[in-house]
């Protein structure tokens, strides 16, 4: 949430940052600034709205420069007004900041400010962040000299840090101190871009993507002094820390649209590669198993474990409840699925044996990293499965696995979900024929997992019938989604879907669970969507459809191909092709968010950028 950029070197700043930004914008989009540092004087154009706007302002009051620092916004105290956006200004300009975070005591901060004379022009617990810095500056140039001297300014940084609680990743320009863009991290993520005669700052890897491929990523603690012919981090506690520069793999193609028009039908239409991405090289046919290289525990250490906890927020969550019904079935490991911002504040028994997944995309979602910790405090192998490499949690985690499916912007996640089902019934295979599964069994899930490519291109072929579902079905306030088992959770991550991009209140619920309550909800303006692939219980989850036609709400089916008698039934069915049960998430997950998709669309919602949502929870 929120991203940041930063510069300094020798190329034009206000428009490299305002590229920067566009890059970032799916991380927040509430408003946009950027500041600009000439010699000793600093600018600020900010403004509410998308980056686009900030675009405007900047052609009307254009900046001249070669070091400074931008933001989108995604707020969290403060409403989304110019005021509000970043940058933030300190004291009477000596010091210009942008905010990746929440400071939690800003309100006693702020009133400590105000008594001393410092005047607050916005509602962000930001602000307070940087007039203490200009307050700091002043005490620190009194005892040690000159607002122009690097260490003064070090100083004044580090005074301020030791007050804050809370998370941040900040941009700092100090008014006398030309050519230097100071950079500081705790819990929102920062990562430096190594070029010739330049640096570039960052919260992620995109806007460095055809300028450099060297980064440095920030860790915890760490402030970084960035200047075109030098870069300097020094760890709060530790003192100088040796930079390690790493390779990006990102190629500007990978954020490109192409022939779409939105991010989200794109990732959607990109999931044949991306299953074909996490399955490539962890296929082992000939042991009939799957090879999972960078878990880092031996396998007798794997076998000690007895229990598995996978904690998650969002989608994510959605595909750790799949995960936990594949590993259960082909491992006969017990899991449980966690709220990371539940499982972060808990203290449920968990014993040494018990190994914990953090599933999360970006790397970066707060909450699933202070769980991850917390379990890692208590001593439990930590391992991530995510998509964003070099991300926080990635580094932190003992080991893991990656998704490989490229950059997903869009905010509602789609490919990422596909990915994760993937990973965690590999993960599943893998665990299981450590365990109990046969050599047969194995053999015969590798052959469907292979095909899966083949049959999500299939799954696509709906698209067509979507279109018109959601054109019949657009105008409706209230939707149900309704699976059982392994549909249960896509039902769920329907329902996500729809609500996330269209403003649709929608509900998923286990298609058996409803006469239990929300079924009172169901009338002739409320469909329903039913998950119902064929499998063991398909003529139970017919009766369930059954009861809700009794009370005349229109249904909806996703079902398997050649299945005709579904037709009787629902309304309007969309066919997906006909695979094991355990992986009917992944195709049944295709015409859902087609349907969102279209649904929003029809109903003028911007897909790529919905209301209040960011991509990348780095705020509690
Ligand atoms: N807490 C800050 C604000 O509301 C920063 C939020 C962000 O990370 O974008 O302005």
């Amino acid at each position: 949430m929120c991203g940041i950029v930063g510069y300094v070197g020798y190329r034009p700043v206000a428009e490299l940052l305002l590229e920067g930004l566009h890059r970032l914008e799916y991380r927040g989009y509430d408003s946009a600034g950027i500041a600009v540092q000439y010699g000793n004087t600093i600018e600020v154009r900010k403004k509410a709205g998308r980056v686009s706007e900030l675009a405007g302002l900047l052609k009307a009051q254009p900046l001249v420069g070669k070091i400074g620092i931008g933001h989108t916004r995604w707020a969290t105290h403060g409403a989304t007004t110019d005021q509000n956006s970043h940058p933030h200004v300190g004291g009477n300009g000596e010091v210009v900041i942008v905010h990746n975070g929440v400071i939690e005591n800003y309100d006693i901060l702020r009133r400590q400010l105000q008594t001393l004379g410092y005047v607050f022009r916005s509602q962000t617990d930001t602000e307070v962040v940087a007039h203490l810095l200009a307050h700091n500056l002043e005490e620190q140039t009194r005892l040690h000299g000159s607002p122009e001297d690097l260490d003064v300014c070090l100083k004044a940084v580090e005074v301020t840090l030791n007050l804050l609680k809370g998370t941040y990743g900040l941009g700092i320009l100090f008014r006398d101190l030309p050519d230097t863009v100071i950079a500081a991290r705790c819990g929102s993520p920062l990562v430096i871009g190594v070029g010739k005669d330049e640096y570039f700052l960052a919260s992620d890897a995109s806007p460095l993507v055809g300028y450099t491929k060297e980064v440095v990523y920030l860790s915890d603690n760490e402030v970084a002094v960035l200047r075109a012919d030098a870069l300097r981090i020094d760890h709060r506690s530790n003192g100088s820390v040796n930079v390690s520069v790493k390779t990006l793999e990102q190629v500007a193609s990978d954020t490109d649209l192409g022939q779409y028009e939105h991010y989200m039908l794109k990732e959607i239409y990109e999931q044949p590669t991306t299953i074909e991405n996490a399955l490539r090289g962890r296929l082992d046919n000939e042991e009939a198993t799957a090879v999972i290289g960078g878990l880092n525990l031996s396998a007798k250490d794997l076998r000690r474990i007895d229990r598995i906890v996978l904690t998650a927020c969002g989608t994510s969550w959605h595909s750790g409840l799949v995960g936990e019904y594949v590993l259960e079935e082909f491992a006969r490991m017990p899991t449980e699925v966690e709220y990371a911002s539940e499982l972060r504040y808990r203290n449920p028994p968990m014993s040494d044996r018990t190994l914990v997944f953090a599933i999360t995309q970006s790397g970066e979602t707060a909450d699933t990293l202070a769980a991850m910790r917390e379990c890692k405090r208590k001593g439990h192998p930590t391992l991530a499965i995510c998509n964003v490499v070099g991300s926080t949690i990635a580094r932190e985690a003992d080991g893991g696995i990656y998704l490989h499916a490229g950059p997903e912007i869009g905010v509602a996640s789609t490919k990422a979900f596909t990915s994760q089902v993937t990973v965690l019934t590999l993960l599943a295979l893998y665990l299981g024929r450590m365990r109990h599964m046969s050599y047969p069994a194995g053999k015969r899930i590798i052959r469907q997992l292979r095909d899966m490519p083949e049959k999500i291109s299939k799954a696509l072929e709906c698209h067509d019938k979507v279109r018109e579902v959601a054109d019949k079905y657009h105008h409706f306030n209230n939707f149900l989604y309704l699976g059982r088992l392994y549909n249960f959770p896509v039902a769920l991550e329907g329902a996500l879907k729809l609500k996330e991009i269209s403003y649709i209140h929608a509900e998923g619920y286990p298609a058996a669970e409803m006469k239990h309550g929300p079924i009172a909800l169901v009338d002739q303006q409320t469909p329903s969507v039913f998950v119902i692939p064929r499998g063991g219980i398909y003529p139970k989850v017919v009766s369930n459809m059954e009861e809700i036609r009794a009370r005349r709400g229109p249904v909806i089916a996703i079902a398997c191909e050649g299945d005709t008698d579904i037709a009787r039934i629902a309304d309007d069915v969309i066919y997906v092709p006909d695979v094991e049960e355990y992986l009917q998430p992944l195709v049944c997950a295709i015409p859902l968010q087609l349907l969102a998709y279209h649904v929003a669309l029809l109903r003028g919602c911007n897909v790529d950028r919905p209301r209040n949502l960011a991509k990348s929870v780095t705020v509690e």
